[in-house]
């Protein structure tokens, strides 16, 4: 259904109101029973973050000059984040929008390099299949090719393999800390050697680890390193809306020193405009995120966020502890930061009919794939909400194992289709046309009943079943 634009104006209270009603079928994150997406900790935190955001919702960083406020809170974030990353005084680097916006520029940068100075005419980039979607997305965007390492049966990726994926057009090689998945740590001190050992860059996307991993080792947890103090490291992108807890809008990417940043820069001498430079994606550079993610980490500092690190893996612990104690489950791997996955290890227990359980008893839980398990990045604010966690979780897989006709059912049947080989062959074409057709002017209302695909639709409810539905159909047909 087209909706113009309203004639008249309305007043601005009324509309506020109205923003607030749109909520009402949202996520119940505030509740923590909402397993991604959202890093929230309590009103007060959120209010003081909103006052922090409108105090620059108007001001523009896009030129360093014009709002030096911005260049300066800027700084102030890039050396904190350096710090906590063990960088020298030679780290650099650049808020961004998100953890996006930093995996792409750090391809950006690197494709560039090998460009100028190694005439790299077909650039790759050397990635662990368990690298975010990010990566992918940065390959499409700017002809990267991907090389793709394999994991072993632990989830870390396969170095031998790893080596002979290198050769003369690879502009980068890629670790996580950790990767999203799995929540596993990949092996960064061995990876920096083999890039130091063929003078290749290393970035590591600590996107969701680069504010709660350092503070957890400031607690005495015994971590591999991963920053800058490994040597073959030259890069590392860090969120702050994330476990820095900031507003949304608000990531780090920084190098080891500016020989790297510079091909990150964009400069144009010749536009009517004027001369143009620009540090990474985004034009207009919206300065609310970045006051709210340097007062984040004012709010905080070490010590807050030690805090919240140590209740994150107290939560983290009972919930591992609890799920190891239920006999059909088992922790994927070995996750050592504040995200992990589970699966069934009994073959008569579908763990996506567990998921489907969950969400029943109003858990928002996303689906991993290849191989089949559940997802839970866990906040300071799950701590509060173990036991019943746990105790739903218990629920859940005595429900499917006393009814396993509830794999044929709801998203697991919806996944369990997704397996089929002919349907995998045509998914990519059919989420293009339908996610496609969610972008009409006036916008098709999602279909809500769906929530099984969150693992790969991100925010597309339902568009995984409406996939399975339409190829049952045409396969009926036939
Ligand atoms: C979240 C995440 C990203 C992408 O960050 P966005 O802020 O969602 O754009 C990249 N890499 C990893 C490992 C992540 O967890």
């Amino acid at each position: 259904m087209h909706k113009p634009m309203p004639e008249q104006g309305a007043a601005s209270k009324d509309i506020l109101k109205q923003l607030e009603a749109f909520k009402e079928r949202d996520p119940r994150y505030k509740e923590g029973k909402v397993w991604s997406l959202v890093y929230y900790l309590n009103e007060e935190h959120s209010g003081f973050l909103k006052d922090a955001y409108h105090l620059f919702a108007s001001e523009n960083g896009l030129n360093p000059g014009a709002f030096k406020s911005l260049k300066k809170i800027e700084s102030e974030v890039i050396s904190a984040t350096a710090d906590i990353l063990h960088g020298t005084e030679e780290v650099c680097g650049v808020v961004t929008s998100g953890g996006t916006e930093s995996c792409l520029m750090a391809v950006k940068t690197y494709r560039d390099m090998a460009r100028d100075q190694r005439r790299v005419k077909k650039p790759e980039m050397v990635i662990p299949e368990t690298a975010h979607v990010a990566w992918f997305k940065a390959s499409e965007y700017f002809g990267v090719k991907i090389r793709l390492v394999p994991l072993k049966a632990d989830f870390t990726p396969d170095l031998d393999k790893l080596r002979k994926l290198i050769n003369r057009n690879t502009v980068m090689i890629l670790g996580s800390a950790p990767e999203y998945p799995h929540g596993t740590i990949d092996p960064i001190e061995a990876m920096g050697e083999i890039a130091q050992s063929r003078g290749i860059p290393l970035h590591v996307d600590a996107c969701v680890g680069g504010f709660i991993l350092p503070f957890m080792e400031m607690n005495g947890e015994n971590l591999p390193l991963w920053d800058y103090r490994v040597p073959g490291v030259t890069s590392i992108s860090a969120d702050i809306h994330k476990y820095g807890y900031a507003a949304k809008g608000a990531s780090t990417i920084t190098y080891r020193n500016l020989d790297y940043l510079r091909y990150q820069m964009f400069v144009y001498q010749n536009w009517p405009g004027g001369v143009f430079a620009s540090s990474a994606l985004l034009g207009t550079r919206p300065g609310g995120g970045y006051a709210a993610a340097w007062g984040a980490l004012q709010y905080f500092g070490k010590a807050g966020y030690r805090k919240l690190a140590e209740d994150t893996l107290a939560a983290v612990s009972q919930l591992k502890a609890g799920i190891e104690g239920i006999p059909e489950l088992e922790i994927m791997g070995n996750p050592q930061g504040p995200l992990f996955s589970f699966r069934s290890r009994d073959a008569n227990l579908n763990i996506y009919a567990v998921g489907d359980q969950m969400d029943a008893r109003g858990w928002q839980v996303n689906r991993n794939q290849y191989p089949p398990g559940l997802h839970a990045m866990v906040t300071a604010q799950h701590l509060a909400v173990v036991d019943a966690y746990l105790a739903d979780l218990r629920d859940a897989v005595a429900a499917v194992k006393a009814d396993p006709e509830l794999a044929k059912k709801g998203g697991a049947a919806t996944y369990g289709m997704l397996a089929h080989v002919p349907l995998r062959g045509m998914v990519k074409k059919k989420v293009l046309e339908m996610y496609s057709e969610q972008y009409r002017a006036g916008g098709a209302e999602l279909d809500i009943a769906g929530g099984a695909d969150e693992g790969i639709g991100g925010g597309a409810p339902g568009l995984l079943d409406r996939i399975v539905h339409w190829y049952v159909q045409r396969r009926s047909r036939q």
